[in-house]
């Protein structure tokens, strides 16, 4: 009997009013994507003044891979004298050759990089997947085209920023330090660097540490680009070289992305000097679904705002709010939804939940797991297989929680949703408000007038309707509140490297 018959004749059709039936009429087989083509080498040093170089102590501290465990690399530790080191280089580029060329030059090596990107596009996506645990096809698909995208926007803003600040001759900030996290790391990148080059500034820059891979090869693909030394210097290393930074004396501008506890301190070490500072922070996004809605596109709304990227997203819807009336039923859409995710190998293109990132934050899920149970609520996970080794975490969701819980309080950054109801439109904006964070909100209903109240009425720095998680470089991206202070995107991240 051939595979086919076989498959017919276990299926069973379903009625329309019934789940979507995949197990029995399809598998999935795998689908690995091929990682052999792109180099990785056994060390990356430091990249100053257009040169890789050694760190000063002499110190390399190892990355994993964090679906296998095994480690891939190592990178270097900056230190004091390293991060001394760039800085003196980034000044005398802004001093010398990047001040001197003409903005229009300075665009065409924003737009060369871009499309040197784009031409190693898939070679990054590998690494990125490789390095930070994310799905291949959301690094083939969503990250690196993003990360183009950003730097061709930016590319075309650099001779044209007269019209961004009519009346005003826009002035650079000079040398910017920016520290960026491991959930979006190449793409974290091009948001500091692209608006950075595109207003004139050159830049020290330093990678979180369980993801610096994509940020070394880019260093490469710096070098190859013949961008004059030292606009571009990458620094590797843990908190301490990060903090070095934030204090090095001769930088004009801090611009850092990660937790809000890390941003509190940088904040409270930049208070009373003459820096500049863009803080994007942490979230805890409210999804707030009403009864008009259209449901199945809701719910996959929620799958999108929670589980695209394990969760390690700083807009991650993870509240849901779902009024009354159609709870019952959007938590068991839910529910059938979770069990037909694939949860796995990140470089398998069928896979669509990958590895947390590193042992540290999958224990901190872990915590918030186990801190969810104890706190009352109740718990359900997708009854997907996961592999034996690596950081896997099944797709959570937490019913029965009430607002003061800490699991719907506090940032988990990962694939942990939790389901409040309400019943009128305020309880669920009250609800939605009802956090120290600010940074994203979607709401879900057939009615644009809702949408308009209820969306002016978040206090959040996004609102998506009836979506989530769509990115565009011409859209400013932001918090109010803990999640942050300014914004990055569009002509908003240009004004945060100008002088006013
Ligand atoms: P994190 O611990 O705050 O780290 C962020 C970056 O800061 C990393 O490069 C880190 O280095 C470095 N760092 C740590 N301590 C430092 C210090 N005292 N001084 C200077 N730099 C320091 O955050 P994370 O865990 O990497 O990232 C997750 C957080 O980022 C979440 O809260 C998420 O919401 C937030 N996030 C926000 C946005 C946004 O746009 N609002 C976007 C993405 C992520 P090491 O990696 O070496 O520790
Ligand atoms: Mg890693």
């Amino acid at each position: 009997m051939s595979n086919t018959e076989t498959k017919e004749a276990t299926y069973k059709p379903t009625s329309p009013n019934s789940k979507l039936d995949f197990e029995s009429v399809w598998e999935y087989a795998p689908a690995p994507q091929d990682s052999d083509f792109a180099e990785v080498k056994d060390r990356y040093e430091l990249f100053i003044g257009g040169k890789f170089v050694k760190p000063s102590k002499g110190r390399y501290f190892k990355s994993t891979n964090p679906a296998t465990e095994e480690e891939i690399t190592e990178f270097a530790e900056a230190t004091q004298k390293d991060i001394d080191k760039a800085v003196k280089a980034a000044r005398k580029a802004y001093e010398g050759e990047w001040s001197r060329i003409s903005a229009k030059e300075r665009g065409k090596y924003i737009y060369r990089i871009a499309r040197m990107l784009q031409e190693r596009a898939r070679e990054f996506a590998v690494l990125e997947s490789m390095d930070g645990g994310k799905p291949i096809r959301e690094s083939r698909d969503v990250d690196i085209p993003l990360v183009a995208a950003y730097f061709f926007y930016y590319a075309g803003w650099a001779d044209k920023l007269e019209y961004a600040f009519p009346g005003k001759k826009p002035v650079p900030y000079g040398v910017c330090g920016q520290i960026i996290p491991w959930n979006f790391p190449l793409l974290m990148l091009a948001w500091k660097i692209a608006p950075a080059l595109a207003t004139g500034n050159t830049v020290v820059l330093k990678p979180a540490e369980t993801t610096s891979l994509t940020a070394l090869k880019f260093a490469e693909l710096v070098k190859d680009c013949g961008l004059p030394d030292g606009v571009i210097n990458i620094v590797t290393g843990a908190g301490q070289t990060g903090a070095e930074i934030v204090n090095h004396q001769d930088i004009d501008k801090i611009a850092f992305t990660g937790s809000t506890n890390v941003g509190k301190i940088i904040q409270k070490s930049l208070a009373g000097t003459d820096k500049k500072y863009t803080l994007e922070l942490g979230g805890k996004g409210a999804l707030v679904i009403f009864e008009d809605a259209p449901i199945d596109q809701a719910v996959e709304g929620i799958i999108n705002a929670i589980y695209f990227n394990q969760g390690h997203v700083c807009c991650a819807g993870s509240r849901l709010l779902v009024q009354e009336g159609v709870a019952d039923k959007v938590i068991q859409k839910l529910k059938d939804r979770l069990e037909t995710l694939i949860v796995g190998d990140p470089l398998d293109k069928n896979t669509d939940v990958g590895a947390i990132n590193s042992k540290e934050q999958f224990e901190t899920v872990n915590k918030y797991l186990e801190l969810g149970v104890e706190e009352g609520a109740d718990i359900y996970q997708a009854k997907c297989s996961i592999p034996e080794n690596g950081y896997f975490i099944r797709p959570t969701l937490f019913t029965n929680v009430s607002q003061s819980n800490r699991v719907v309080q506090e940032e988990i950054f990962g694939p942990v949703l939790t389901v409040q109801t309400f019943r009128t439109a305020d309880e669920g904006i009250d609800k939605a408000n009802n956090t120290p964070y600010g940074l994203a909100n979607g709401v879900w209903t057939d009615k644009g007038s809702k949408i308009f109240k209820v969306g002016s009425k978040m206090r959040s720095g996004v609102v998506w309707a009836n979506t989530y998680n769509k990115f565009d470089p011409t859209s400013p991206f932001g918090g109010y509140k803990e999640s942050g202070v300014g914004r990055e995107g569009g002509m908003h991240g240009l004004a945060a490297y100008i002088r006013n």
